[in-house]
């Protein structure tokens, strides 16, 4: 007991050493803070144990939590798969159902909501949170949330990245003193992987949606960046989005509820919060929604009620494990009063079919706006400055120091606690508007891209026979390989693409194997985003179709001669066209090559599927 003790003493030095470096932290009291187990609990958690300076390695946590549905006839666990180091994922469920199978869960008349931590394994405040959680309605006072709600939890979804442990992992931290990694052991982030699924993990996860389908699913992360008041943020999108009726719901009935709640408990709600400069709020806050390669995003284009929670780095470990606690707890608390309610807006969002959907999101008002004063009444006197958007802040004072290393300006947060009102931006302006096709036909030569499609769960016919179908197929133009800035470095595993497109009509030969995805499912939209060359998170811009834009057929200079003469004899319109080129493109002229290539490209012998994506759209 005393080697213990001294142990986890010795580990609050060193965590005290190692984060003195950040700004200064507020001291917090809560009424959440009657949550923690006391001493004699035999079903306190390893962090409570530690007064939160520790959070449990892989093993400890699954053997207490192992123990805990062992003992526990309400909770069971079960793995959702293994990770690229062959660790389970493993989910507990917690139901009072007689059959708690995957097909009974989905069929409950009881609201179903999925909580995962630790996709970025550093942030891991959701699971100890939720060991709490789950201590308490097994053996506490708090088995009555299960009385109309079922509840899945994934502890740790980044197994592997929680065992790459330090508390050098995560600088801009406070705690706990052993922090996981952000990315799995592929070096890939778990969350940009929604849209390509390349992970283990994401492929675990989106399995659990499409065997439980979930009411409300919950990622739980921990921020970087700016400094404020509010120990944790959260919500959904609010304007933005495929998923309108879910978004009010979540904006309008979730979020006011769960502040409430956390409020009464002496915590600190907010918005989800990000610096357009990405230094402090002189400038603004900006919330766009991302790309469905994100949890929430992808949620949202699934018409899954998705809320991304994000708790404030800055603030103690133990203030921001509470706060989660009350978080979920408030989240139970909800489904059970107002489930049905989501249930019904969530029919009628996945029923929507609209004639044409966005491929992006953007900002319309960019202007500048009021800096970021302290206190200061420039507020009142710029009121009619402000964008029609704005935010009251419930900040922290920074100032703008001169660096004596690098000669330039950087941020210093002072503690100090401000209220100011800011410019608030947000992404609700669709753009790159494309019409819905009634379906996509897939060639079975992608049978990479068709496995892909089935695991996110979407519907399609496999051809049994071949099938010739006049299909709207897209040749691409100007391609740029590299990210949007022309950049071809490597992200996420891939080379990105970008391409303009033309639409050309096909009567295309599909073979046995193929696939007929209709666009009149509850997926329909997520169908569009994936196979869209313009949607930037479609398979075509992470580079899985690279090979379109190989030429594999040649042609000698010998049968070059000859054909070229019998083309120009044949067609004097071709001449004409060839002496316009020559006489206005003088490279053209000079480069026999590129003479030859002309033709070549304009001869029967050229290879018709040249630059043309493979994606058929049925019309
Ligand atoms: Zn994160």
């Amino acid at each position: 007991m005393k080697i213990k003790i001294l142990l986890s003493t010795l580990l609050f030095l060193q965590q005290i050493f190692a984060q003195s470096i950040l700004p200064p932290v507020a001291a917090w009291n809560g009424k959440s803070e009657s949550l923690i187990a006391n001493a004699t609990n035999p079903w306190i958690t390893p962090t409570e144990k530690s007064d939160f300076v520790i959070t449990p390695d892989y093993n400890e946590t699954i053997n207490w939590l192992q123990k805990l549905a062992a003992a526990s006839p309400i909770i069971s666990m079960v793995s959702i798969g293994k990770s690229a180091e062959g660790r389970d994922i493993v989910m507990l469920i917690a139901s009072t159902e007689k059959i708690i199978t995957a097909a009974a869960l989905k069929k409950s008349a009881k609201p179903l909501l999925l909580v995962q931590a630790g996709i970025h394994s550093g942030e891991i405040d959701g699971k100890d949170a939720g060991m709490m959680l789950l201590r308490d309605i097994a053996f506490g006072t708090k088995k009555y949330l299960l009385d109309k709600v079922n509840f899945l939890f994934i502890p740790i979804l980044n197994v592997d990245g929680h065992e790459r442990s330090s508390s050098y992992n995560r600088p801009n931290q406070r705690g706990p003193q052993n922090m996981g990694w952000r990315t799995n052991a592929q070096n890939l982030n778990l969350n940009r992987d929604y849209a390509k699924i390349d992970s283990k993990e994401i492929r675990a996860v989106i399995k659990v949606m499409n065997e439980y389908d979930p009411l409300l699913y919950m990622d739980i992360h921990v921020t970087d960046g700016a400094d404020y008041q509010y120990d944790i943020t959260f919500g959904g999108h609010g304007k933005q989005g495929y998923s309108t009726g879910i978004s009010n719901w979540l904006a309008n009935t979730y979020k006011p509820f769960a502040d409430k709640e956390l409020t009464a408990q002496g915590h600190i709600p907010g918005s989800l919060l990000t610096t357009v400069n990405d230094r402090d709020f002189s400038d603004g806050n900006i919330l766009i929604l991302g790309e469905p390669r994100f949890s929430d995003a992808y949620g949202d284009l699934r018409h899954m009620a998705s809320i991304l929670v994000e708790n404030h780095s800055l603030k103690p470990y133990k203030q921001r494990v509470l706060g989660t606690y009350v978080l979920l707890q408030s989240t139970l608390a909800i489904l059970a009063t107002k489930g049905s309610s989501l249930k019904e807006i969530t029919t009628a969002d996945r029923a929507k079919r609209a004639t044409e959907i966005p491929m992006k999101w953007k900002v319309p008002q960019m202007e500048k706006s009021v800096s970021f004063e302290p206190q200061s009444n420039l507020l009142q006197k710029n009121k009619s400055a402000l964008p029609v958007d704005s935010l009251s802040l419930s900040g922290i004072q920074s100032i703008i120091k001169k660096s004596s290393i690098t000669n330039a300006d950087y941020v210093v947060w002072t503690g100090k606690p401000i209220t100011v009102m800011i410019a608030n931006y947000r992404g609700t302006e669709p753009v790159n508007f494309i019409k819905r096709p009634k379906a996509y036909y897939v060639l079975a030569s992608s049978y990479e891209i068709i496995e892909r499609l089935k695991m996110h769960g979407i519907q399609m016919e496999l051809l049994q026979q071949p099938r010739e179908v006049p299909v709207e197929m897209y040749r691409m133009q100007t391609v740029k390989i590299g990210n949007e800035e022309g950049k071809t470095i490597p992200f996420e595993g891939h080379v990105q693409v970008n391409a303009s497109n033309k639409a050309e009509l096909h009567k295309q030969l599909y073979a046995v194997g193929s696939v007929r995805i209709s666009t009149d499912q509850p997926l329909g939209d997520l169908a569009m985003l994936l196979l869209e060359p313009d949607s930037p998170d479609s398979y075509f811009q992470w580079g899985f179709f690279l090979s379109i834009f190989q030429r594999t057929e040649y042609i000698e200079g010998y049968v070059m001669e000859p054909t070229i003469q019998k083309m120009l004899a044949e067609s004097p319109e071709l001449t004409k066209e060839f002496e316009l080129k020559k006489n206005t493109d003088p490279a053209f002229a000079n480069n026999p090559n590129a003479i030859y290539n002309w033709f070549y490209s304009k001869s029967n012998y050229f290879d018709q599927t040249y630059l043309l994506y493979p994606v058929g759209r049925e019309l």
